[in-house]
């Protein structure tokens, strides 16, 4: 045999098998995902996501202490309003007394070293259940899109939030957003993460059970990606978002998205790449796992593992809680 044939004498011991990888996941890359709902002492369980539940405000000490005792570092909110009056703009989004912003001062207060990250959308607010404004005849309005979508990015960080993460897929809002924060004097003071590269997949169905945001007509398709579409992935990722201004490009899903994390890596090679392991993603792995088909640790950790292979630096996953024990031991 040809000695560079001879691979295996490089991986024969658990420690030389961990230098295998460039790589390796840390507490630190989990970001937490938090459905935030408007009963202040609301712990309601979503059937469709396993271990997760919807939270009021009041319980938010309770559930995340025990975490950030554990080393989580980082959360981004979901508002999931059940009880405000949704309109056609959205208005309820920055609601002072909504959820969100209310979260947000609370972990604020409650966890000083918590990292808070903001999801940005319009469709849980809206009356039609669609991330923009509309025309009369039922397309999005990109213009007065992008800037109530500014408005409510700003409104949370005035509130206090270190991240501001938009995901409505809107051309352009991404410049209107760094704009409005830099002319109100937070250019310095919160992050502008990126939905990039966000596909119009199947695996959203848990979170839009968690989160009560299905369309009342219609689907996304108009502006979330398709999921062949990797020409229009690169151009999001580059000539759009990290040109203006995004501080953090986020592709989603993660799992069959790989080769657009390694691209974004390679586009965006200077800044920090996010992923998001959906929820239908995270309730896939639970459900082979329960079916026999595999472990679940095992697979929660080859899947995410895979993402940081090619790219990822930072990843969105309701399994962090579980890798706050798994990565102390
Ligand atoms: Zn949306």
């Amino acid at each position: 045999m040809d000695i560079s044939s001879i691979l295996q004498g490089g991986y024969q011991h658990p420690l030389s098998r961990s230098w295998q990888s460039r790589r390796q996941l840390t507490k630190s890359m989990f970001m937490y995902p938090i459905f935030i709902t408007d009963d202040p002492d609301a712990s309601v369980v979503i059937p469709t996501l396993p271990g997760q539940r919807r939270w009021g405000v009041n319980k938010l000490e309770g559930f995340l202490g025990p975490l950030v005792q554990k080393g989580l570092s980082s959360v981004i909110l979901f508002g999931v309003p059940l009880n405000c009056k949704k309109d056609f703009r959205g208005t309820p989004a920055d609601d002072e007394n909504g959820p969100v912003i209310q979260a947000i001062k609370k972990l604020r207060s409650l966890f000083p070293s918590l990292y808070i990250a903001c999801d940005v959308c319009l469709c849980e607010y809206t009356s039609h259940g669609h991330c923009g404004l509309l025309h009369s005849d039922g397309t999005i309005n990109t213009e007065p899109s992008v800037e109530r979508i500014a408005e409510v990015a700003l409104s949370y960080a005035i509130a206090g939030a270190h991240c501001v993460a938009p995901s409505d897929m809107m051309d352009g809002r991404i410049k209107a957003i760094k704009r409005k924060l830099i002319d109100a004097g937070f250019g310095n003071k919160c992050t502008l993460m990126s939905y990039s590269a966000k596909f119009a997949s199947g695996l959203y169905g848990p979170f839009r059970d968690a989160a009560g945001s299905a369309p009342s007509f219609g689907n996304r398709k108009c502006y979330q990606l398709p999921p062949t579409a990797k020409g229009l992935a690169r151009r999001a990722i580059q000539q759009r978002d990290t040109a203006e201004g995004a501080d953090i490009i986020m592709v989603k899903p993660a799992l069959p998205y790989l080769d657009i994390i390694a691209d974004a890596a390679q586009l965006a090679s200077d800044h920090p790449i996010a992923c998001y392991q959906v929820s239908g993603e995270f309730a896939m792995v639970h459900a082979g796992a329960a079916a026999g088909v595999y472990d679940l640790k095992a697979m929660a950790f080859e899947t995410t593992e895979s993402m940081v292979r090619a790219g990822a630096t930072l990843i969105l996953s309701y399994f962090t809680p579980e890798f706050l024990d798994w990565l102390s031991t």
